[in-house]
């Protein structure tokens, strides 16, 4: 058995194990990363960079070196009812530049961008088809992990273990910190369709039980999300491609000519949608970070960009507990600290979402789309829920008085008034 020595051990390069790992490794820490896939990822995944999001590229120095064929920027949102209506725009050149914008990846850019960064870093090792398969402790604090590294057993000694093994953390079992997970009952089908048509601006359409969202990316493509019953995607394929192409056209017929370029099922993915709440993501020598901590669902678009704010902070934390030879549950409960109410408000806030987007209640649906129009004509709250999508606010976009206004039960004398200098 091979038994190596790092700092810090991180198991999963997925959205938040990577960043940790490049952020560590330009501290020159000595990182081992554990990725059990066999290589970067390469399947189809819509890819929405939120402004939080940039700046930890940025930070990282990556931003600008995304490749421009594969990036496209957007900054309208257009809310609509299906069958065209339009509800309800949300414009992101409001918010504060430089990141006043959406960036639509194709699959997968910005996370080969960080792993290949990470190959070039040498107090980094990013091991493939290498699977976590249990703790090392003594005294009842974590010292270490054992992994399977294809056919080997690998021991690696690490001061910190840090579980970015997604919602289903084996990290999390191991340390016996107990989940809430809950799988919801809608997942997306995404497609990578042509844009036979010119989309510039995104279109986002709401109904009864439907959510189709087309995002323009690079390359002339469009990607589309499509809300379907989780387990059902086998149902929709048997049903053939004519049938799922009639039912968006049904929802936006303007967009028939970019629907019409679905022609293999080689375009979609099934992508479920969970949610995981924890009592605690720490242990002595050990933190939980992404949806291993905290899973939320899609509607806020922020889970990965989550990931990577957590790998940000935490990366800033490690340097102070290595210098002051502390890892214990308390030192590494810094970190959750100041990240909870974040996530907590956004997971929230999704699952509020999931309530009055996913609805197949006409009553509902009345209400959302009343509050859809209103926020329309209103920007102070308009500017609220976009700077909570972008990733800006800590605290929930709305209290009991906005929501009142919201619904359009009270006037709002400010309708028109934006905080100066974002993120309020
Ligand atoms: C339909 C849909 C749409 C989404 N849209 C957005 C969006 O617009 N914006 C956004 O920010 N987020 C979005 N997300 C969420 C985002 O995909 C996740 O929140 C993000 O990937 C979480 O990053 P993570 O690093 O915590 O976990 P993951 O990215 O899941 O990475 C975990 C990694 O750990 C590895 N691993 C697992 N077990 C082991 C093991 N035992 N040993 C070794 N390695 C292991 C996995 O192979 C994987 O690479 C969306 C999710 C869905 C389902």
């Amino acid at each position: 058995m091979n038994i190596e020595e790092a700092d810090i051990a991180v198991v999963g390069a997925g959205g938040g194990g990577a960043v940790l790992a490049l952020a560590l490794a330009q501290k020159g820490i000595k990182t081992i990363v554990l990725e059990q896939a066999p290589g970067p990822p390469s399947g189809l995944r819509g890819e929405i960079l939120q402004p939080n999001g940039q700046r930890v590229l940025d930070q990282l120095g990556l931003l600008n070196k995304l490749p421009a064929d594969s990036t496209r920027t957007v900054r309208r949102f257009h809310f609509c009812k299906v069958g065209g209506e339009r509800l309800c725009t949300v414009d992101y050149g409001d918010l504060p530049p430089p990141y006043n914008r959406a960036v639509v990846t194709l699959p997968n850019v910005a996370h080969h961008a960080i792993l290949s960064a990470i190959e070039s870093e040498p107090s980094v090792s990013l091991r493939y088809r290498s699977a976590f398969t249990g703790l090392l402790r003594e005294n009842g604090r974590v010292v270490g992990l054992t992994a399977k590294q294809g056919d080997d057993h690998v021991t690696v000694k690490a001061r910190v273990v840090v579980g970015a093994d997604g919602a289903f953390s084996k990290v999390r079992e191991a340390l016996q910190i107990p989940a809430d997970l809950f799988l919801y009952p809608q997942g997306y089908l995404i497609a990578l369709l042509d844009a036979a048509i010119t989309l510039d601006e995104a279109k986002y359409f709401v109904g009864k039980r439907t959510i189709l969202g087309l995002f323009p990316a690079a390359g002339d493509k469009v990607y589309a999300f499509y809300m379907i019953k989780t387990g059902s995607y086998e149902q929709v394929k048997e049903r053939g491609l004519s049938s799922l192409r009639n039912a968006w056209i049904a929802i936006d017929p303007a967009s028939e000519a970019i629907f019409n370029t679905l022609t293999d099922w080689k375009q979609t993915a099934f992508l479920p949608t969970g949610r995981v709440r924890t009592p605690t993501w720490v242990a002595d020598g050990a933190v939980l970070i992404g949806d291993a901590a905290h899973a939320m669902n899609p509607h806020a678009s922020q889970g990965r960009m989550q990931a990577m704010v957590d790998a940000m902070m935490l990366a800033d934390l490690l340097p102070d507990c290595l210098t002051a030879n502390d890892y214990s549950a308390g030192r590494l409960k810094e970190f959750e600290t100041t990240r909870r109410p974040q996530v907590t408000m956004l997971q929230k806030l999704a699952d509020e979402q999931v309530v009055y987007w996913n609805t197949a209640n006409p009553v509902i649906a009345c209400l959302r789309d009343r509050v859809f129009r209103t926020l329309d004509g209103n920007a102070r709250l308009r500017y609220r829920v976009l700077s909570t999508t972008a990733g800006l606010r800590q605290s929930p976009p709305f209290g009991m008085l906005d929501r009142l206004m919201a619904a359009g039960l009270l006037p709002d004398p400010s309708a028109d008034r934006v905080a100066a200098g974002g993120a309020q």
